[in-house]
């Protein structure tokens, strides 16, 4: 089977380094194995995303000489594609309406303690009418009668071998949300089977996201992809890099006259800026 494989970046920020290591290691798997390296605007959520920034994206990756096959895919375009999983989930009675406040769902998580779910089921049972939720309710996952259904699964990480599925780490994820129509692990889960993606190229801080993705894919019937989880780029502290805390974006660097081939091919190379290695990427970067 040809490979395909994929970059997906969030048009939340501009890309930097971190991304553009993202976006090498991808396109060369793909072009190792002649397969097909694709890319896609993960622009579900519209409050978040900019749409000035998806121009920018596709000049960074050029300047850094990586091609993509075929038309950039836009997920703000796929939106029907999301409501229809959503609406097939609600049926087989898998998702609830959650009317939680972010401040209502950090307190109930701080009450679980550090072992306990991340959401611990509030309104599960509670029957909340979604109608009547200001802005609309979000949905979510039963995770217990979603892992029930689904029964025991397993997945490949390329690098890090086989995996049991454990996605009750997560608890009740959100798939449907208020403010975008879905959230990214439905999203991305349904584009991967659509784009006919075979490996699942991205930073090892989504390696726990794929025990999620795992299950939403034997609960509608997708195909199962191989994974490839790489390291990311870090800061000394360990923490992942961000334009927040400095990192510059590629557009400065591509603006200010560098050379985008040649700092493909440092990162190829494992030549980083002074201060920045590989490594898991520890808790609290962006
Ligand atoms: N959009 C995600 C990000 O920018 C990546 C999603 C993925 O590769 O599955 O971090």
């Amino acid at each position: 089977m040809t490979c395909r494989t994929r970059f997906a970046p969030s048009p939340n920020g501009p890309l930097h380094l971190g991304h553009a290591y993202a976006a090498v290691v991808a396109h060369d798997v793909a072009r190792a194995r002649g397969g097909k390296f694709l890319l896609r605007i993960e622009d579900v959520d519209a409050a978040r995303s900019r749409a000035d920034l998806v121009p920018e994206i596709l000049a960074d990756l050029t300047w850094l000489g990586l091609e993509w096959d075929g038309v950039a895919a836009l997920q703000s375009q796929r939106i029907a594609s999301y409501a229809a999983a959503g609406e097939r989930l609600k049926q087989m009675g898998l998702l609830y309406p959650c009317r939680c406040t972010r401040a209502e769902i950090l307190a109930a998580a701080r009450k679980a303690g550090a072992d306990g779910p991340l959401y611990p089921g509030t309104c599960r049972g509670r029957g909340v009418d979604p109608a009547e939720v200001p802005g609309g309710a979000a949905w979510r996952l039963d995770m217990a009668r979603a892992v029930e259904l689904a029964g025991p699964l397993e997945w490949e990480d390329e690098l890090a071998g086989w995996q049991h599925a454990r996605p009750a780490l997560f608890g009740d994820v959100v798939l449907l949300r208020k403010e975008a129509p879905a959230s990214y692990h439905l999203a991305a889960t349904l584009d991967d089977a659509a784009d006919g993606v075979t490996l699942v190229t991205r930073g090892r801080d989504l390696f726990a996201a794929s025990h999620v993705h795992r299950l939403l894919q034997a609960l509608l019937g997708l195909p199962v992809p191989v994974w490839h989880h790489h390291d990311l780029l870090v800061e000394a502290d360990g923490r992942k890099l961000a334009k927040r805390r400095g990192s510059p974006s590629l557009a400065d660097l591509r603006r200010g006259g560098e050379d985008g081939r040649a700092l493909a091919d440092a990162l190829r190379a494992h030549r980083f800026p002074a201060g920045i290695s590989l490594g898991a990427g520890v808790e609290g970067g962006a």
